[in-house]
């Protein structure tokens, strides 16, 4: 059995004495094992990080950018191979799994302008023979923690700007996949990345709780639900971390009657059935207004009945498996919860069955019918191909609605009125939002976040947020008196 252990300093460690199993969630067969880390491990991986800044926040930004080029390259070249250990852990497709590194490798590259972004500013003569200017250096050691959905995007949102910024860098992906971001690792060594400035620590709960009160971690980087979110956020900050973590979501669709039904249908059906659903901006509700819920669920049948569900590394799938067997079994309780409940299950994706993979993690595509605000298939992230119709009389009503969820991640209004979509994108209370634009995830230099509980923090991930997060500021003023010109103040220093 593949034994996956830890990369700390630049090379793989041995195995810690607890492990996690990890699973091919197609087959349903056991790939490896995987180390949890215990405390005392996860402290020497941060002791070396720490010795590791002393050296790595000397080197020049122009240098250190140049070590994220040739990493860029190397992931380039590595795509076909990490696209297979995310599909072999996580499940989706395998263009899928491509499109995801392709995300990741738009930060390096934003990243790759480490020299330009961490420029200060400098205001000269603030006062008689005084200068003044403002410098961003980095933290020291910084973590960052993952979920299984994006098992190199999310890792990638956080350590290139992390590292070019001149931190050194702890990495704790999800037991479930973490292959794929070894394997990053291991580019970065190749890169010409000095030993301890990126370290992949496999764990759980005792790895995550060693990272948010250790003394030496300067920051937290999340992405994960929100009730482990909000123990992140309250706990590092206790510990006097910066953090950003971002949680869960609920993501809506805006469907007006005037909408073009086969663009929004289109932009649906990936949206919500894309990665199984195990997306953060997945859609999986939509507002139906006025009399547009009708066309709406007769041009999505048959889509949802065509889907192909399937191993992620056989090519034409459109869905691969859930991620685990615990999840499967929770997603599908959501759905006998809906039926409970008195929404009206469409299309039952439960029944479906995969050729030579019965014990593998699929669900076919649900649809449900006349959902309402107060059903629990509403109010809770169901991370599933499950999609959810309410349907509203008008748009205030699906506007208000939107905004009185607990989530605020993501949201798209489709509509062919301008009028429409300059009020939504001016009144929704959500962090990220697409107009005819179903999935709205900021590019690179941008940065990426939601609102309410969907983040708990101030910065958003990645972008100009991203560089902020991973430096502090530091004002320096000056003056070169002739030394017969001093003299002691004792009021409030004021430029003249
Ligand atoms: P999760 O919260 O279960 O796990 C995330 C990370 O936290 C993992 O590394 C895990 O090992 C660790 N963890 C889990 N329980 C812990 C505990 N009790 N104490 C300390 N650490 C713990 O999330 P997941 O199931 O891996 O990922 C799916 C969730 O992530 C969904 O809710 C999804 O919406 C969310 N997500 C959000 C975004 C976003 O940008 N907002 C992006 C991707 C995923």
């Amino acid at each position: 059995m593949q034994q996956i252990n830890h990369y700390i300093n630049g090379s793989y460690t041995h195995a810690s004495k607890r492990v996690s199993l990890v699973f091919d969630p197609a087959t349903g067969e056991q790939k490896a094992n995987v180390s949890l880390a215990s405390a005392a491990e996860v402290i020497d991986a941060i002791e070396l990080a720490k010795k590791a800044h002393v050296s790595w926040s000397q080197i020049s930004p122009l240098n250190r950018s140049r070590v994220l080029f040739k990493f860029k390259a190397l992931v380039e070249q590595n795509m076909d191979e990490l696209a297979k250990l995310i599909t072999g852990e996580h499940g989706k497709v395998l263009d899928d799994a491509k499109g995801e590194i392709i995300r990741g490798l738009e930060v390096v590259e934003f990243a790759c302008g480490i020299p330009h972004l961490l420029k200060g500013e400098h205001t000269e003569q603030v006062g008689g023979g005084v200068d003044a200017w403002c410098v961003n250096q980095s933290l020291g050691v910084v973590a960052g923690i993952a979920p299984f959905n994006f098992p190199v995007m999310v890792p990638m949102w956080m350590f290139p700007i992390a590292i070019a910024a001149g931190n050194t860098f702890i990495m704790k992906p999800s037991e479930k996949d973490p292959s794929s971001v070894m394997r990053l690792a291991e580019l970065l060594t190749e890169a010409g990345l000095p030993e301890g400035v990126f370290n992949v620590i496999n764990g759980d709960k005792e790895a995550v709780d060693t990272l948010l009160t250790h003394k030496d971690v300067q920051a937290i980087s999340f992405v994960g639900s929100t009730p482990i979110a909000e123990y992140i956020y309250e706990t590092a900050s206790k510990h006097g971390k910066r953090v950003q973590a971002l949680g869960g979501a609920k993501n809506h669709m805006l469907l007006m009657p005037d909408a073009d039904i086969d663009q929004a249908v289109s932009a649906l059906m990936g949206a919500a059935f894309g990665s199984a659903g195990e997306r953060c901006m997945a859609i999986s509700v939509v507002l139906a207004v006025g009399g547009s819920g009708d066309l709406l669920v007769e041009k999505l049948l048959p889509q949802i009945q065509s889907l192909r569900v399937g191993n992620g590394l056989f090519t034409d799938m459109d869905m691969g498996p859930l991620i685990s067997a615990q999840h499967l079994e929770k997603v599908r309780g959501y759905i006998e919860k809906g039926v409970t409940e008195g929404a009206d299950l469409l299309i039952d994706g439960r029944q479906l069955s995969v050729e030579d993979h019965q014990q593998g993690y699929f669900l076919g595509g649900c649809l449900f019918d006349n959902v309402t605000p107060e059903m629990t298939i509403y109010k809770e992230e169901i991370f599933g191909p499950v999609l959810a119709i309410v349907r509203v009389n008008d748009y205030t009503e699906a506007l208000n609605l939107i905004n009185d969820h607990q989530f605020g991640n993501g949201t798209a209004i489709f509509t062919q009125s301008g009028e429409a979509a300059r009020h939504f994108c001016h009144h929704v209370q959500v962090g990220m939002v697409g107009v005819n634009v179903p999935i709205p995830v900021p590019m690179a230099f941008h940065s990426f976040g939601g609102w309410k509980r969907s983040l708990f923090g101030p910065l958003h991930m990645h972008g100009p947020d991203g560089v902020r997060f991973y430096t502090k500021r530091k004002a320096i003023t000056a003056r070169w008196p002739k030394s017969n010109q001093t003299k002691a103040e004792f009021v409030m220093p004021t430029m003249t």
